[in-house]
């Protein structure tokens, strides 16, 4: 093996002796190289990124927003699919271009391609100094600490790791994410989130509270729970419909959010929980993945599609006006067009507000890579994304249009990358239902407006204030 360029502390204290002169105590020096954190996939990734960085905080290190500035540079990474990682590969060695600069610079990966990976990363990135799977964090300041010539690997899963007691640093903004469940016990075949998020444990209710509580006084006015399969929650003493209650009734949280539940795990007591408080936002994302139950079965999820349209059904009957997302997956082992035309029939009968759509990537490691063959061709895989993407535009699009001429109620996010026609800036926030709102009028960061929509594209909602 190649053995990597070394992390030298000397060099950073160096230079944090020369960026910051103000400080003259060289010990106190070796902590507050700045950091710059970069962070791919879901939202559970943007999440842990927060925690990294309270970690680091707490550890005296300084968190950068332009990575020319850092002396250490994480990337929070994804593995659920092929292209996720290559994605990383291509973006560490750009980074790795930036050490001509700055010797000392370390390069380090974290997160669930870490996990996936450990193995072969230091061939495949002799460069990158640290490779850290997403239960290791608490030890990053120690790992940070070292000198090696080799890439220090810390990959551990743990069955009880929630990081308790630190409090994410979170980015300003709307929207607050606290994650209430861990790893993931399902096993879909296809899937590699359970090998590197390890096994499903519960925060304990009282520490979300805490953390709630905490976001309310900071301002936030929405909060969104997040898990694997979020809704599968329980602590031992509180499950997810409980947890939806008592969240919703912290002063000052208006919206509540939460995302992903999984639909086997989905309780009457949640549909009720939901439809009662009126703070639990009418807005679900649910993956479906297929809409062949022959899929379904070998991808192992555990419903059939007549449960989980019944499942659907109650939901939408239970929440008025209920915006309804999904995962749909297309080109998984043996899928037929058979199998595929039963998922167009699934989107044109439930018609999802929109949806994240992908082609199968088989992972290693999994069930389906040991098992069963990715037997579809890469080209009818393309081609059958093109078909459903194309058909839920046009589903989006008439759904999105329901809502002219009525007014919906916005939590400002700020001002929109979208100019109006004539070049004027405009602002955007969501509306209940999670969608994005554009109007004309500025409007303050994190204030509630009601707002008018007078025209709609598949993905967003054009209006003007109401006043
Ligand atoms: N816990 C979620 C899955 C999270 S991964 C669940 O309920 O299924 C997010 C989405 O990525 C999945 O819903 C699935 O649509 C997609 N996905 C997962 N593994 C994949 C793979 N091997 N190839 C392509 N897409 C995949």
């Amino acid at each position: 093996m190649t053995a990597p360029p070394s992390t030298s502390p000397l060099i950073s204290i160096e230079a944090a002796l020369t960026t910051d002169r103000t400080i003259a105590d060289a010990s106190a020096t070796a902590t507050i190289r700045p950091v710059y954190i970069e962070t791919y996939g879901c939202q559970m990734n943007v999440a842990d990124t927060e925690l990294v960085a309270s970690i680091l905080r707490e550890a005296g290190y300084r968190i950068v927003n332009e990575v020319e500035a850092a002396d250490i540079i994480l990337i929070n990474t994804c593995a659920v699919r092929e292209n996720a990682e290559e994605r990383v590969f291509g973006r560490v060695s750009q980074l790795y271009g930036l050490r001509a600069r700055n010797p000392g610079l370390t390069i380090g990966i974290l997160g669930c391609m870490a996990q996936h990976l450990a193995a072969e990363l230091p061939q495949r990135a002799p460069f990158v100094d640290l490779v850290m799977g997403p239960d290791s964090y608490r030890r990053l300041p120690a790992i940070l600490a070292q000198t090696s010539d080799e890439t220090l690997l810390d990959v551990r899963l743990s069955r009880a790791e929630n990081y308790v007691g630190v409090e994410p640093s979170r980015k300003t903004g709307t929207n607050a994410w606290v994650t209430i469940i861990r790893g993931c016990d399902k096993f879909c075949t296809f899937c590699i989130v359970p090998f590197v998020r390890g096994r499903e444990r519960s925060l304990d209710s009282g520490e979300i509270l805490h953390q709630v509580h905490n976001i309310a006084a900071e301002g936030f006015r929405e909060v969104t729970l997040l898990g694997q399969t979020v809704n599968s929650y329980n602590d031992g003493h509180t499950d997810f419909a409980d947890l939806l209650r008592t969240v919703a009734a912290v002063d000052g949280i208006e919206r509540v959010r939460f995302t992903s539940p999984y639909p086997r795990d989905f309780t009457a007591r949640t549909i009720e929980a939901m439809a009662q408080t009126a703070e639990v936002c009418p807005a679900l994302h649910l993956p479906v993945q297929s809409g062949s139950d022959q899929q379904l079965d070998a991808m192992q999820r555990g419903y059939s599609i007549a449960e989980y349209r019944d499942l659907v059904s109650k939901l939408r009957q239970a929440i008025p006006n209920l915006a309804m997302t999904t995962d749909i997956m297309v080109g998984f082992c043996g899928e037929t067009e058979e199998n595929f035309r039963e998922t167009c029939e699934l989107m044109e009968g439930l018609r999802f507000d929109s949806a994240f759509m992908f082609k199968y990537s088989e992972r290693s490691g999994t069930q389906a890579h040991r098992a069963i063959a990715d037997d579809i061709p890469e080209s009818v895989k393309g081609e059958r994304l093109t078909r459903i993407i194309k058909l839920q535009e046009s589903i989006s699009s008439e759904i999105n249009q329901k809502w002219i001429g009525k007014t919906v109620e916005v939590l400002v996010e700020g001002v929109s990358k979208r100019p109006a026609a004539d070049g004027s800036a405009t602002s955007f926030g969501r509306s209940l239902q999670a969608k994005t709102v554009i109007f004309p009028e500025m409007a303050a960061p994190n204030s509630i407006v009601q707002v008018r929509v007078h025209s709609s594209t598949s993905h967003t909602l054009m209006g003007t204030l109401v006043v």
